[in-house]
């Protein structure tokens, strides 16, 4: 069937998880597809060749220039919009498109009623508020996925087989960033704080890129009563353009206001998707029923209801599908009880922000920290766990940025500094913390770092703490 593609000069800008099955999809509508990617390594020549038999032209080891004849640029997300081929393609008037974008129009090309999105950003807590929304669709009864970073790619959900009601889709800032003409039914910014500023250049472009999530929204924006951070996730439903009738609707930890979700006497509540909303309030679940039961995967699960709320979908369900909700490995997971101490594994705090998280939701903690800082500054961190800290136990290349700040705001709390950074560091650093933890209280690793330091990603640093904590048990 002819497209807008067919025929069309289309440059793929990198391989790998988007860029492959992009170029795929193009070539297959008819497009003439050219890909470029920066890197020349096996794995790049790997695809180019899979590629190259399909019939799609590959250049390795040039990103920057951009091919004669482009007429539309499909681009990997993370590729920095300062990069020198996107100079060039504004200069040539070639529009660039991310694969957010590529996959919003492609929806109906097959002639199928396109599935409506209900869509999450946010600096954390995207991924298992996407998961509990699909939970809680499922629970419905309605035909859905959890899309994006995990489980089915956005590609796949709209031009696969499978025939969907609604989709629960993920977006990275980056992602927003290339996607000009995504309109969600109904969207969620969780939280913001500043995290890949290099890449956006500033705060405000990077909370610019994230408030286009509600651009074009139908029935709900849905925003953080609660974040203090500067603009509030409030301001950017504000400066969005959305449809008529569009509503704001608020999620807080404390009792709602009129159109908000919120927690009231161990129960969340929603005063918003409600008949007289000055007086009554609905009760969807309690707060046990959401695992792990923090206060910031309560923000999450409020978030994930006023997005379901706002497709129609039953309190009732609301509730199972919470209930049935289950965290990834490595947020959070309680790995074991040894000796009257709980051992919890949360690798995926990979920055500040998420860490500052996790580490409010325990009283007493011995804090495994540390890794690649990416240019963050721990101060504040420290300060508001400091009265938390029964002692840190430090690992990792920019360690001593942590052992800094700790010196500097809770000189107080013990510090055990690992000099090492092999594979047996970690087995270390959970003896290290065994000792110095008493009864009751919590051993997390919430690392406020990248892993790749020491070890591959998140998940082998998540593993490796969990075998250690195996061990100690043993
Ligand atoms: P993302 O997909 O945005 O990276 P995840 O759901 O994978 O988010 O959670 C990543 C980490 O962020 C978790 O390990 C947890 O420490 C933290 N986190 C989750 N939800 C929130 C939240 N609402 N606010 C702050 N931190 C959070």
């Amino acid at each position: 069937m002819p497209s807008e593609f067919t025929g069309k000069h289309v440059t793929v800008a990198g391989l790998g998880v988007s860029g492959v099955p992009a170029a795929k999809v193009l070539h297959g509508l008819g497009a003439h597809v050219t890909v470029v990617n920066d890197g020349d390594d096996e794995r790049a020549r790997a695809q180019a060749a899979e590629l190259e038999a399909l019939g799609v032209t590959v250049r390795l080891g040039d990103g920057d220039t951009l091919p004669e004849g482009t007429e539309l640029i499909v681009t990997a997300p993370g590729w920095k919009p300062t990069k020198p081929l996107f100079t060039a393609a504004g200069q040539a008037g070639v529009p660039v498109w991310g694969d957010v974008e590529l996959a919003w129009r492609l929806r109906g090309l097959d002639g199928r009623k396109p599935a409506p999105w209900l869509a999450v950003t946010g600096t954390n807590g995207k991924t298992t508020t996407v998961q509990m929304l699909a939970s809680i669709l499922k629970a419905a009864g309605l035909r859905t996925a959890a899309v994006g970073n995990i489980g089915v790619s956005l590609l796949d959900a709209v031009t696969g087989e499978q025939e969907y009601d609604v989709l629960a889709v993920e977006l990275s800032s980056y992602q927003l960033h290339w996607a000009p003409s995504l309109r969600a039914h109904s969207a969620a910014v969780l939280n913001l704080a500043p995290d890949h500023l290099d890449w956006h250049g500033s705060m405000e472009a990077y909370a610019a890129d994230k408030g286009r999530i509600y651009e074009g929204n139908q029935v709900a924006c849905v925003y953080n009563v609660d974040a203090t951070d500067k603009p509030s996730t409030e301001d950017l439903v504000r400066a969005a353009d959305v449809e008529e009738g569009c509503r704001a609707i608020g999620f807080t930890g404390g009792t709602p206001g009129p159109s908000q979700l919120g927690v009231v006497e161990g129960l969340l509540v929603d005063r918003a998707f409600v008949e007289d909303r000055q007086k009554n309030a609905q009760e969807l679940a309690e707060v046990s029923d959401v695992d792990p039961p923090a206060p910031h995967n309560i923000a999450n699960a409020l978030a994930a209801a006023g997005l379901a709320r706002a497709f129609g979908v039953s309190a009732a369900a609301v509730r199972d599908g919470l209930r049935a909700f289950t965290p990834d490995a490595h947020r959070i997971a309680h790995v074991a009880d040894v000796d009257g101490v709980a051992y919890v594994d949360d690798s995926k705090a990979t920055n500040t922000h998420a860490t500052e998280a996790s580490l409010a939701a325990y009283e007493s903690i011995v804090w495994i920290a540390g890794g690649l800082a990416k240019g963050a500054t721990f101060d504040e961190l420290v300060t508001g766990a400091a009265k938390r800290l029964r002692g840190a136990v430090l690992i990792g290349a920019d360690r001593a940025l942590i052992r800094e700040a700790l010196a500097r705001h809770a000189p107080e709390v013990p510090v055990v500094d690992l000099d090492r950074t092999d594979t047996g560091a970690m087995l270390q650093a959970v003896q290290e913390a065994r000792r110095l933890a008493r009864p009751g209280d919590t051993v997390l690793l919430a690392p406020a770092c990248a892993s790749m330091d020491m070890f591959t990603n998140y998940n082998q640093r998540g593993d490796a703490f969990a075998q250690a904590v195996r061990e100690l048990g043993a």
